[in-house]
């Protein structure tokens, strides 16, 4: 009964409505909430930065949180493991897991324009006089990393044409006192650094360290140029998203973050930065890379610097979810019979897509593939199953493909198209994309794919039908416990 009233609930996630969870709105609160739970770890002070503190939070990767005070020496203190796993990011939206997609869509449809506020905690502190080895724990993460990076760090920039505002996540290099290497991929940030590169001019940036989870998972979000990802932030908190301007530029940064870093993207410079480990588990390669210098750091009293793992389950997860609500979106255009849609953990969550559907017509799956290729150059392998099939669960996937998909009639290869740029396997970011149709025809014999079911396997009350065991053998010679 309980479970077909959320259900009923879950049809509308007006914010702080009925009697749903709220959304988590701040980084302490979210803390809080872990801690309250049982899962936030907090190590002994003094951990060192270099590998000691990844090491610690790649162990506890999926389990708990870790808070690292005085790392290295350091007054401030890491935070490291904030979502490691789905459930915990359906707690922060306030959801069930099988609604994270549909509620970070709503955001994306309804996203609230944030809120100017004049003081913000995030601007307590202001230093003008810039040494990030010495203002900032910042970790040194896997073995042939380049140094210490920046890898929980929100850049934000204004597209010089609109005046709008985009968020991303890059990984940044500390390369010295007050410079950073950055990747930028070919997307908004670098569009916007194009047109001020062109005119010989700097591109100013703010880089935020400890946000609230639903704000990382919104920097995240597939969306079109001129689209500010904080707005997405404030439809998932159900309230605007407070920002304050920055004292050196003209960005406005959410003014509950920890630490802001302030600065711009230099023209015509680029410099060596790389290796680092990326999230398909191999190293991202050095390079000569764009070069941002930082003009100003601001953060809390007693701020917390928020860090990545490269290649862990936060890592992984933060990329993956917002993909999965885009991919829906833009199957569901073409499919309205795809149910659900899921970016496998084996395939770090950007390459291997599983997609749910409804089969209505022989055939479609193959089309469902195309849309999904189509839908983001990351995804090399696409498995369309029906709808008993748990996406959720590889094993269950691929007991779909072992029954119901057969590789000369169900497979379908596209040569030479474009891919990941990290996926050591392709050449210079060209692949092959590979379709695996899983889903039953549609006019076998009723019985032919029926599942086996145990009647009753279900409902049935362990604790009602069982008892101790130690003594079988007494209850084998007197037939009772
Ligand atoms: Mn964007």
């Amino acid at each position: 009964m309980a479970e077909a009233t959320d259900r009923r609930d879950a049809q509308s996630f007006e914010a702080g409505g009925s009697n749903r969870p709220k959304p988590v709105t701040t980084l302490r609160g979210w803390l809080d909430h872990l801690a309250a739970s049982g899962r936030l770890a907090v190590a002994r002070p003094d951990l060192a930065l270099s590998f000691e503190i990844a090491a610690v939070a790649k162990r506890l990767d999926g389990r708990k949180a870790t808070l690292f005070p005085r790392p290295g020496g350091h007054p401030i203190a890491v935070v490291s493991g904030l979502v490691s796993d789905r459930q915990w990011i359906a707690e922060a939206m306030g959801v069930e897991p099988h609604e994270v997609l549909a509620r970070f869509q709503e955001a994306v449809l309804h996203p609230l324009p944030c809120r100017e506020v004049g003081n913000a905690a995030a601007q307590e502190v202001v230093h003008r006089d810039v040494d990030l080895t010495r203002q900032l724990p910042v970790p040194v993460h896997n073995e042939h990393d380049n140094g210490a990076y920046i890898t929980a760090g929100l850049l934000i920039a204004r597209n010089p044409a609109t005046g709008v505002q985009n968020v991303s996540i890059h990984r940044l290099q500390v390369s010295g006192p007050d410079r950073l290497g950055a990747l930028l991929l070919p997307r908004h940030t670098n569009t916007f650094f194009e047109v001020a590169e062109a005119a010989g001019q700097p591109l100013d940036v703010a880089i935020v360290v400890g946000v609230d989870p639903l704000t990382l998972l919104s920097s995240q979000a597939i969306a079109p140029i001129d689209f500010d990802e904080l707005t997405i932030a404030g439809a998932l908190h159900g309230a605007p998203l407070a920002v304050v301007k920055c004292v050196t530029s003209e960005l406005r940064v959410p003014a509950d973050a920890e630490i802001v870093l302030e600065g711009r993207l230099l023209p015509h410079l680029r410099e060596p930065e790389g290796p680092f480990g990326e999230f398909p588990q191999y190293y991202g390669e050095r390079a000569r890379r764009h070069v941002i210098e930082i003009a100003a750091v601001t953060h809390r009293t007693n701020p917390l610097f928020h860090t990545i793992v490269g290649g862990g389950l936060e890592h992984l997860l933060l990329g993956g979810i917002p993909r999965e609500a885009t991919l829906l979106s833009h199957l569901l255009r073409s499919f309205p019979n795809v149910r659900d849609v899921h970016l496998a953990l084996g395939g770090v969550c950007r390459y291997h897509l599983h997609v749910q559907i409804a089969k209505r017509q022989e055939g479609e799956a193959k089309n469902i593939m195309m849309g999904a290729f189509a839908g983001h150059y990351d995804i090399k392998q696409v498995i369309v199953v029906d709808e008993d099939v748990d996406i959720h669960n590889p094993a269950e996937v691929e007991w779909a493909v072992a029954t119901r998909f057969q590789a000369d009639r169900d497979l379908m290869v596209v040569s030479e198209s474009q891919g990941s740029r990290l996926d050591p396997s392709a050449r210079n970011g060209v692949g092959a994309k590979m379709g695996l149709d899983a889903t039953k025809p549609l006019d076998a014999p009723d019985m032919k794919f029926k599942r086996i079911r145990v009647p009753g396997e279900d409902a049935v009350d362990l604790g009602k039908v069982l008892v101790p065991g130690e003594d079988w053998r007494g209850i084998l010679r007197t037939g009772a416990p």
